[in-house]
């Protein structure tokens, strides 16, 4: 198992777009666990594929409070969605940041698990928000796109100051 580096905006590899898994062999496995770890170490409830640099459609969230309840999802797909819901999200490629966002409530969602089993489920509440969220990473989606222009280019600038004081500090 490993940490792998997540990284943050304003890094431009996190506007990729996933690739379908068409095999959930042992490598697939091996970077679920791999992205479990990561998003413990983190402290993060919800952790994407493309976060780590990895284009492959495979997403893992854990809502439980003692990191007990691990679910992966591989190729995860929104088939259905219904009512709205307004909920405070962070992301850990956006560090310290929480706005409001509104998203359905409730959605239907299809995706394969780690024995490549498909599994279809109807969810809502703070686990449809983080399958929302998650599934908007594999699309290049981040949730600050949801916020209006002036909001979203203050974050970004906070950002893109930030990596040029480290770059300076580097050099
Ligand atoms: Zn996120």
């Amino acid at each position: 198992m490993a940490i792998l580096e997540v990284l943050h905006i304003p890094d431009n590899r996190l506007r990729k777009v996933a690739q379908a898994i068409s095999n959930v062999d042992d490598s697939i496995r091996e970077l679920a666990k791999d992205m479990l770890e990561t998003m413990y170490a983190e402290n993060g409830i919800g952790l994407a594929a493309t976060q780590v640099n990895v284009q492959k459609r495979m997403v893992v969230i854990d809502l439980s409070t003692e990191q007990s309840d691990p679910k992966v999802l591989i190729n995860p797909e929104i088939l259905d969605s219904s009512g709205t819901e307004e909920m405070q999200e962070g992301c850990l490629s956006v560090p310290d940041i929480f706005e409001t966002v509104e998203r359905p409530e409730t959605i239907t969602v299809r995706y394969q698990n780690l024995e490549g089993e498909i599994i279809e489920e109807s969810v809502d509440g703070l686990y449809a928000v983080c399958i929302q969220h998650e599934i908007d990473h594999l699309d290049g989606r981040l949730f600050i796109d949801y916020l209006s222009p002036l909001k979203r280019n203050r974050i970004l600038k906070k950002f893109e100051k930030q990596e040029k004081l480290q770059a300076a500090r580097v050099s």
